[in-house]
């Protein structure tokens, strides 16, 4: 019976003080990794298991290869080397005593004490031969007292919180027993669920990631407990999107009218096919009258800034105003000159006027807009008279309040929170929620989407607009013949970016560096070029002027640092290089390749520099190896683990422990499927209120918090 069971919020009310044995110092230990509860303490999971039944006896270990053994220690004794340092050598043996190994460790006193006689301990390191005997010279260890079972559950241990496996191992089976001994867990995931998934119950769970007496125990408790992760995760999105739907009043926008067509007409290439039906989801999202909430994922270059006007658009032909956020000054510089020249000349109806209508106005709004034109701004906001706002995030600050604020869209959603979705989800003082498009600049990994973005819907732009070339890209050790294509492609009219090294330690050293590079070039390679340079400490004005220089083509070469990473679009700019290109990660190099092949002449792309790392070396070929945007997503998912796409869900309790991305996915699915089943079209999850409580309890406080607010 489910009502009979334990529940985790029990547990966590419980400090793990209750348990038998608990005094100050362990508390404190506990305390030092995260551990208060008792449900804290038994979703410490083990870091890996021991298999005594295969794992290697000392016999088996080979000279010059790293190995792991499980041995009971004989003997320790400490002495001093000539040069002063304390050397701790242990002597080990197989636990029946067959084998012997000898260990030393360099400046560590405390594993005499550690190692005491008796002790078992598992080992990890590489051998050695010295003086004819097997040695391991500081290996890893972790105690594991005198457990028996065949596995043995190895807990991360922290020297600094002085905290052992073993002990970890004690307090977690004597939290099992004490539940196993009342009723057992309860188990809000119905029945049919878990069966249809061949999930184990949540007991079984437990203890088989605990104490499991197989390997396969392990891999069953696994599978439940990652499920309960991710489920936990889809029923808050789910339920979220729910709230948003069905809570929340949003405008039914008028989608007959002709400013869409008017400005399609305008544009002088046709919509790709992924455009008119990307543009085509929306409207119709918009035409509800429930709040549009939408992810738009495209490739770089793929034209999403056309199908946000058009969002923008839609909303102003019914008499409302569109916002449009952008991560950087430049990007926002940039839309607002885009936006207003696409839109020069259109109309919008206006009763008061004579004519009827007047001239439609885009504003720029940005942290260096001058106090004056500010004050002008937001009257206009307020009045009506401006339509659509374009800017960084300024336009989410107090006192920028629009008098109906139709539809929002937010260009690089990966680099804007969640609480600022939520900000500009705000600005209408009659508390109508305005349609929200946000656009991601590189795509990620469709389950991670369904994790990271699971409370939006999503559209897909997957089409490049026709005769794209794919930019070559190539990785070069040797930088002149480099500098040569440079100056091939400006002697034939085109145009130039250089990156240079990214040091996010710190902008004031990057500032030197673009500065230094930029002088070298100017007196060396690129000598006799038109050169520019753009870093994160060059006033508006002066960024202003290089950007319409490079634009107008009056520079032949910027050399800048990320600044122009994202977005950036200047179609007669083909050559693009990234110097030391292994500090850049794939999606940023993704998008500062973005920035050439942006028209028909043929991008290139030159990759600078050597690869200090394996996994710096795979990001680089793959960039060489393909052009598109999601394959490279599952590449860095692949190479960086979900850290990179969690961001900012990685903090409260709702962290993935178990559950992961890359090796998870079709778990992620089938959570999601859950999730919109239990959920359920009515909204709510009132037939489930133990799942429901569960989700609440697992809910950081920043989200609770922003549930709150939505
Ligand atoms: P991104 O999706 O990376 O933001 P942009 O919206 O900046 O891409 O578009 C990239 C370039 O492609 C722009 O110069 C834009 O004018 C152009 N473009 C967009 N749609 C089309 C199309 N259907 N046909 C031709 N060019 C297009
Ligand atoms: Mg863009």
């Amino acid at each position: 019976m489910a009502e009979a069971g334990v529940a985790l919020r029990e547990l966590e009310a419980r400090p793990v003080t209750d348990l038998a044995g608990v005094g100050e110092g362990i508390a404190r230990s506990l305390h030092g990794v995260g551990v208060t509860s008792v449900l804290d303490l038994i979703s410490y999971y083990p870091r890996r298991y021991l298999d005594r039944t295969r794992e290697a006896t000392l016999g088996s270990l080979k000279v010059g290869e790293e190995g792991m053994v499980l041995v009971r220690v004989e003997k320790a004794s400490t002495r001093r080397t000539r040069r002063g340092r304390t050397l701790v050598e242990v002597r080990v043996t197989d636990p029946d005593e067959t084998e012997s190994l000898n260990l030393v460790f360099f400046n560590q006193p405390w594993r005499q004490e550690q190692l005491s006689e008796g002790r078992e301990a598992v080992l990890f390191g590489k051998v050695d031969q010295y003086r004819g005997r097997l040695q391991m010279t500081n290996p890893l260890v972790d105690l594991v007292g005198d457990r028996t079972g065949r596995i043995v559950a190895v807990y991360p241990q922290s020297e600094a919180a002085r905290l052992h496996s073993w002990e970890v191992d004690r307090l977690v089976a004597e939290a099992l027993r004490r539940v196993m001994k009342i009723r057992g867990f309860a188990d809000p995931v119905p029945v049919d669920v878990r069966n249809r998934y061949n999930l184990v119950g949540r007991s079984e769970a437990y203890h088989g990631i605990h104490r499991p007496s197989s390997m396969g125990e392990v891999a069953e408790a696994r599978r439940r407990l990652v499920f309960d992760e991710l489920l936990r995760i889809q029923l808050e999105l789910v339920e979220r999107k729910h709230a948003m739907e069905c809570g929340s009043a949003g405008v039914a926008h008028d989608i007959s009218g002709a400013m869409v067509g008017q400005f399609v007409e305008r544009l002088g290439f046709d919509l790709t096919d992924a455009q008119r039906r990307v543009i085509a989801e929306l409207l119709d999202d918009m035409a509800r009258p429930a709040p549009m909430h939408r992810l738009l994922q495209g490739d770089v270059g793929s034209g999403k800034t056309v199908v946000a006007v058009a969002v923008l658009l839609t909303a102003v032909q019914g008499g409302h105003q569109g916002a449009f956020m952008a991560p950087t000054e430049v990007l926002a510089d940039q839309h607002h000159l885009g936006v207003a020249e696409l839109l020069n000349g259109m109309t919008v109806p206006d009763p008061s006027t004579l004519l009827g209508s007047r001239p439609l106005l885009v504003a720029l709004l940005t942290s260096r807009t001058t106090a004056g034109e500010r004050r002008r701004i937001v009257d206009g906001l307020a009045e009506g008279t401006v339509d659509i706002l374009i800017g960084t995030h300024a336009l989410i600050q107090e006192g920028v309040e629009f008098a109906s604020l139709g539809a929002v869209v937010i260009d690089e959603q990966h680099r804007f929170g969640v609480e600022q979705r939520a900000a500009l989800r705000e600005k209408n003082r009659d508390g109508t929620v305005p349609d929200l498009l946000v656009m991601t600049a590189t795509p990620i990994p469709r389950t991670a989407a369904m994790t990271v973005y699971g409370d939006l819907d999503v559209s897909v732009l997957d089409e490049l607009p026709p005769g794209r070339i794919p930019v070559a890209s190539s990785w070069e050790s040797d930088e002149s013949p480099v500098w040569e294509a440079v100056r091939e492609e400006v002697q034939a009219g085109r145009q130039a970016y250089v990156v240079c090294p990214l040091i996010e330690e710190s902008e004031a050293l990057e500032v030197r560096s673009a500065e230094d590079v930029f002088a070298d070039l100017a007196g060396g390679e690129l000598a006799g070029l038109r050169l520019g340079l753009l870093h994160g400490r060059v006033g508006r004005a002066e960024k202003e002027e290089t950007m319409r220089l490079f634009r107008s083509g009056a520079i032949d070469v910027l050399v800048a640092t990320t600044v122009i990473e994202v977005g950036v679009d200047v179609a007669n700019a083909t050559v693009m290089v990234v110097l030391d290109a292994a500090r850049f990660g794939i999606a940023q190099l993704h998008q500062l390749r973005g920035r050439v092949g942006r028209s028909d002449h043929p991008g290139r792309c030159f990759l600078v520099g050597g690869a200090p790392t394996a996994e710096a070396e795979e990001r680089l070929r793959a960039i060489v190896r393909t052009t598109d945007g999601f394959e490279l997503a599952e590449v860095d998912l692949d190479l960086r683990g979900e850290g990179t796409v969690m961001g900012e869900r990685q903090k409260g309790r709702n962290d993935l422990r178990l559950a992961s991305l890359r090796r998870d996915r079709e778990w992620v699915e089938a959570a999601r499927e859950v999730a919109l089943v239990l959920v359920g079209d009515a909204g709510g999850m009132m037939d489930y209120p133990d799942l429901a409580d569960e989700v609440r309890l697992f809910l950081g406080e920043a989200e609770a918090d922003y549930l709150m607010k939505s």
